[in-house]
């Protein structure tokens, strides 16, 4: 899937030219654990850049429908969320997002998202900025308070028309008449078959096309103008961190080595370790709602 992804975003050989570059992706040394070194970084980086994944979700409760308990029905996300998938069967798709995007009402954005949106307001006063390169689809994020988002996969609560190309916020729960009470996860469920025409609907100058969810689903590229903003934030960070993912899972496979190879510091927070993870400067084991408090905390060294 990984690669598959690389692949379709024409980012795999300069991925791997700029890792084979790096100065650090040689090096034998352990990640360090040591906080109190990496808050002496933190309280002299202007720019961060905070690479978030699936891990920072899950400490708020949302399911990821990967793995072996990741079922809705009998699908994995990778079933249900492709081009393919929609148009076979659109109301099958939809039932499954509408389900994700119910489950969204009733979660909260957990420590480690209000650590980082916390973190942002206040550098920002300093003149520092705070940038967040997400591949979660949720808005805990922005409810907790985070300005700077970057949202690679792109969101839940946006539509976009398969017609027009029209993006819209769209937060409506339900999203149309014909989905409530739709969408349970129960393998016994048996299929809405909603007919199209009853689906939701691109209301922009008449136009009435089916909407799809404003997500990237697997096989499809990324937005370029989102990457080219990612680009500048990973050129012109001097500090990176990676939270609730692995290094060496996409995105920050993609991303982390790109700054590594610069000699700008990362540090990975997560729950595990691999062998990818010496070649980053520090590692923070744990759940982010632990570990990101501390490591973001008002430094004695700021003015505020
Ligand atoms: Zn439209």
């Amino acid at each position: 899937m990984i690669l598959r992804q690389l692949v379709a975003i024409g980012l795999g050989p300069r991925i791997s030219s700029r890792v084979s570059r790096g100065p650090l992706v040689e090096t034998t040394r352990s990640a360090s654990s040591d906080m109190s070194e990496f808050r002496q970084v933190f309280s002299k980086a202007k720019h961060i850049a905070i690479i978030t994944g699936a891990g920072v979700s899950a400490e708020s409760g949302i399911p990821t429908f990967r793995g072996s308990a990741g079922y809705w029905r009998k699908w994995l996300s990778q079933d249900l969320a492709t081009p393919e998938a929609f148009f076979r069967n659109p109301s099958l798709v939809w039932e499954f997002y509408h389900y994700r995007r119910e489950i969204m009402q009733s979660k909260t954005p957990n420590a480690a998202h209000l650590t980082i949106a916390e973190c942002e307001a206040r550098l920002r006063k300093q003149g520092r900025s705070v940038v967040v390169i997400t591949q979660v689809i949720d808005d805990l994020h922005f409810q907790a308070g985070s300005k700077q988002v970057l949202k690679i996969h792109g969101s839940l609560f946006e539509t976009r028309c398969v017609s027009c190309g029209d993006v819209a916020v769209n937060q409506r729960s339900p999203i149309c008449d014909a989905l409530l009470g739709k969408g349970s996860p129960c393998a016994d469920a048996s299929d809405a078959k909603i007919p199209p025409e009853d689906l939701p609907r691109c209301e922009k100058n008449e136009c009435h096309g089916l909407l799809r969810p404003n997500v990237i689903w697997f096989g499809e590229t990324l937005d370029s103008h989102v990457l080219t903003k990612v680009e500048t934030v990973l050129d012109t960070c001097d500090l990176c961190l990676v939270v609730g993912t692995s290094s060496i899972v996409y995105p920050a496979a993609m991303f982390a080595p790109q700054v590594a190879s610069r000699g700008v510091p990362v540090a990975e927070f997560n729950t595990d370790a691999t062998p990818e993870t010496n070649r980053f400067m520090y590692h923070f084991k744990g759940p982010c709602g632990s570990t990101l408090p501390i490591a973001l905390a008002c430094h004695e060294s700021e003015v505020i």
